[in-house]
């Protein structure tokens, strides 16, 4: 049958929502998940093994999903497993994007394998539909907001202030100026203006609130650049408030055509739980890299290379009766 068999490498928030989106799927079947710690340490609905043990796997799994972090897991394992199996990531490095694509696209090439790199919603979805919006109106602006959703990176900058014991950071789109872009005034918008930064922060009992306060945003590239507030909570209303990871945003394309005409294309999403979502995104990432293999591509793609019906699980007859 046509199933296509599923690894997860990295049990984290992503591989767990990797497993939850393919156990949803009829035509996706998790096999085994790959985990650098001590496999009988891990919960999942399928075995656990070590990463050394996936040679084992390669008869048995098309598609190896990796779920590690994109700062130094997925450099280290993307070129490993590109080597025996099809796989995909959501390398989320923008900078960094042309050199991780050229070493998955060596390997892969070589091994006859498919990588897709870089998938998820940014980058991603957003990537897709900044790329549609330039494409369809050449002539006009893109803009991209963020949020409302819980930054990893702020979030870790704002625990690394002495006298902090926790935190979270929010970054919130300004209200005024996604509704300026929406109206098709196509501002010329600086940092400060696009993202507030909301913080939520438990102090050590005796430091002092007004110097975390004052550190936190002056400190340069994270918050010195924006508008921010801080607000000291318990760590009891920071578990009960603020453990969940929402996310989202917006990307606009605000353009013209003919002799002026006004066109608005606007992609958003909202976000209940960032790594659930970006997971469903990589889970249907994963159906389409085997469906590239199988039609004889190979080397590293990313979602611009996807053909837009590979990702479904439905025929393609089914998609046009349905949906065109
Ligand atoms: P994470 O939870 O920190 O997991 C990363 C790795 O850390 C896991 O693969 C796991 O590897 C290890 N790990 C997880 N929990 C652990 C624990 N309790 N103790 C020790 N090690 C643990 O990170 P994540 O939230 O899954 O995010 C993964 C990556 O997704 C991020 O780096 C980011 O680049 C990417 N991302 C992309 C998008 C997008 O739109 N493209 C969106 C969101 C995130 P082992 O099982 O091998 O230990």
């Amino acid at each position: 049958n046509n199933t296509v068999k599923i690894g997860i490498v990295g049990y984290g928030n992503l591989g767990r929502g990797v497993e939850l989106a393919v156990n949803r799927s009829s035509d996706m079947e998790l096999v085994a998940v790959f985990t650098r710690r001590e496999p009988s340490s891990i919960q999942a609905s399928v075995p656990a093994y070590t990463i050394e043990d996936a040679a084992k796997f390669v008869d048995k799994i098309d598609v190896m999903v990796l779920c590690g972090g994109s700062a130094t897991d997925l450099p280290e394992q993307g070129p490993l497993f590109a080597r025996s199996f099809h796989t995909v990531d959501s390398f989320d490095r923008h900078a960094k994007i042309p050199e991780y694509f050229a070493a998955m696209d060596e390997v892969a090439t070589a091994a006859g394998k498919i990588s897709v790199i870089s998938t998820g919603w940014d980058p991603g979805l957003f990537s897709l539909h900044r790329m549609l919006g330039e494409a369809i109106l050449p002539e006009g602006n893109e803009y991209t907001f963020w949020g409302k959703g819980v930054s990893q990176g702020h979030s870790d900058a704002i625990r690394r202030v002495p006298g902090v014991k926790n935190g979270v950071q929010y970054t919130i789109p300004s209200e005024d100026a996604v509704q300026r872009v929406r109206d098709g005034e196509n501002p010329d918008l600086t940092t400060r203006e696009k993202h507030i930064r909301v913080c939520y922060v438990v102090k050590d009992v005796h430091a002092d609130a007004d110097k975390i306060e004052s550190e936190i945003k002056t400190m340069p590239n994270y918050f010195a650049d924006y508008d921010t507030t801080v607000y000291f909570i318990t760590e009891e209303q920071l578990q009960a408030e603020h453990a969940a990871m929402p996310h989202g945003g917006t990307v606009l394309r605000s353009g013209t055509t003919g002799s002026g005409n006004k066109q608005i294309m606007e992609f958003g999403l909202q976000l209940g739980s960032n790594p659930e979502f970006t997971a469903s995104v990589v889970a249907a990432s994963a159906r389409a890299a085997y469906k590239m293999a199988a039609a004889g591509q190979r080397g590293a793609k990313t979602i611009f290379d996807i053909p837009p019906a590979y990702l479904s699980s439905e025929s393609p007859a089914s998609l046009r009766k349905r949906l065109l």
